[in-house]
């Protein structure tokens, strides 16, 4: 196992689902002496201060930052460049700053340019979530058994990966290191079309005459209702990811809709045999996610 050091002062931008997750773990593991969290709103670092999965809170990234030797943003993606131009002359020497968005070559289109120089960014995205946000969302096994994927630049220091690496699998996760455009395309068919699939299926629902939204509510049980819990995933993060992650989400959707449009001519020519060939190799997908324990 890791030989894994504590973090002298974990800095946490955002204190959201994933940050205070970050920082319950940190806390129960003792993955950092001290936490320093960030967030826009008072009502937000009130709750964390609250709840005690912070030692200090200040609204002003910079500020946040001072001292920290790790840097972790937990924002909407949309937001990493700003927050990254204003802590940017307060980072400490040697300082590692990673971050855990859902799309990785956006993040460091954003990130990257304002990281000084002997400051060592390792981008990062924890492949474990909820459709529940906010400070008081947060729990410290949301990592286990979880893969954390990270996203080194070429020529990131080896040291500050490795150190990273022992942070997350003390925090519970198995780590796998990706090209940060391999990662958006795998991410983009695993997660975010599955996502706007959710979204999709429950608008059209909403929007359906024949059948009234209480028939709707009342059968929901038939399979609508795993939709409508993707569905009430936090609209700001993904507005950010689908914004942030267009070509290769554009390249699945595509996909998708040629294997959709042969379905249904599948179904038009009542080729029964088709449709149960396609299901039963779909259930055996379903064999394997379970079988990886990640069901
Ligand atoms: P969240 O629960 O909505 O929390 C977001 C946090 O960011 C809040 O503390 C919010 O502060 C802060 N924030 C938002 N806009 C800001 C701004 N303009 N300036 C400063 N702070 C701002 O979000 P989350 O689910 O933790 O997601 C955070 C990141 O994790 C996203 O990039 C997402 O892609 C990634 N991620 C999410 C999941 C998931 O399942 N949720 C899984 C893996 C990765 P206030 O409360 O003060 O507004």
């Amino acid at each position: 196992m890791d030989d894994f050091r504590p973090f002298e002062r974990m800095a946490l931008i955002g204190l959201g689902l994933i940050g205070s997750s970050l920082g319950w773990v940190a806390r129960r593991e003792t993955l950092a002496k001290e936490i320093v969290g960030c967030a826009r709103t008072e009502a937000t670092r009130e709750k964390a201060l609250e709840l005690g999965f912070i030692d200090r809170a200040s609204p002003d990234p910079a500020a946040c930052v001072e001292g920290a030797d790790l840097v972790i943003l937990c924002v909407p993606l949309g937001v990493n460049a700003a927050i990254a131009a204003a802590m940017k002359g307060a980072l400490a020497a040697a300082a590692i700053v990673t971050d855990v968005g859902s799309v990785k070559k956006a993040v460091i289109r954003d990130v990257a340019p304002h990281i000084p120089e002997g400051v060592h960014f390792v981008p990062g995205h924890p492949v474990a979530g909820t459709e529940h946000s906010g400070p008081e969302a947060g729990f410290a096994e949301l990592f286990e058994g979880r893969w954390c994927i990270l996203t080194p630049p070429p020529g990131t220091d080896e040291d500050a990966v490795k150190r990273l690496s022992a942070f997350w699998r003390a925090a519970g996760s198995t780590v796998e290191i990706m090209e940060a455009e391999h990662h958006d395309l795998v991410l983009a068919i695993t997660s975010h079309l599955p996502h706007l699939i959710a979204y999709n299926i429950v608008g059209t629902a909403a929007d359906l005459e024949e059948v009234t939204r209480q028939e709707v509510f009342k059968y929901a049980a038939g399979g609508f209702r795993d939709f409508t819990r993707i569905a009430a995933s936090d609209p700001v993060m993904w507005r950010d990811i689908f914004m942030n992650n267009r070509e290769a989400v554009l390249e699945m959707l595509g996909r998708f809709i040629e294997d959709l449009t042969a379905l249904q001519r599948t179904i038009r020519w009542d080729d029964a045999e088709a449709l149960e060939a396609l299901f039963r190799r779909t259930r055996e997908i379903r064999r394997g996610v379970v079988e990886a324990r990640q069901a």
